[in-house]
């Protein structure tokens, strides 16, 4: 395991698409072991793999009841909304309210490939539906509606 770089605010790569993953191999198990360290070392609450520069479809999200490992994740419902602070470990001591689901549904490959279903609301429904607009280029100044 190692810890990586986190790349920040400016840099061209954040506003990319991330690819659809299809390989389940040993190198996506150590790219996620990767993120897992590096998301805990900068003590934040979820990363995507584009924010180490790689452009695949993987996250990891921890908000204090563990690791979630989404692969090509896709949110299928949502439910109600929430307007909460948020930050991004690509952006340190920025932050702003942004407006998303109370709850969402989402299913995601883990790491062997196989499909899961979650469900989440408040902090996890937020950081899930942050990490996967960085799967699309998204970031969370793209949708904030107060900077704090
Ligand atoms: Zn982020």
């Amino acid at each position: 395991m190692a810890i990586r770089k986190i790349i920040k605010g400016g840099d061209p790569i954040l506003n990319k698409k991330s690819r659809v993953v299809e390989k389940f191999d040993d190198r996506l198990a150590q790219l996620l072991d990767d993120m897992i360290q590096t998301m805990h070392a900068a003590k934040g609450c979820g990363l995507a793999a584009v924010q180490v520069g790689v452009l695949k479809r993987a996250v990891v999200v921890d908000t204090g009841d563990g690791v979630v490992e989404l692969i090509n994740p896709e949110i299928i419902d949502k439910k109600g909304v929430q307007r909460e602070q948020e930050g991004c470990l690509s952006f340190p001591g920025e932050y702003g309210v942004c407006i998303r689901p109370a709850v969402v549904k989402l299913r995601a490959q883990n790491r062997r490939g196989q499909w899961c279903f979650y469900k989440a609301e408040g902090l996890k429904a937020r950081a899930f539906c942050h990490e996967v607009d960085h799967l699309d280029g998204v970031v969370f100044k793209d949708r904030w509606i107060k900077a704090l």
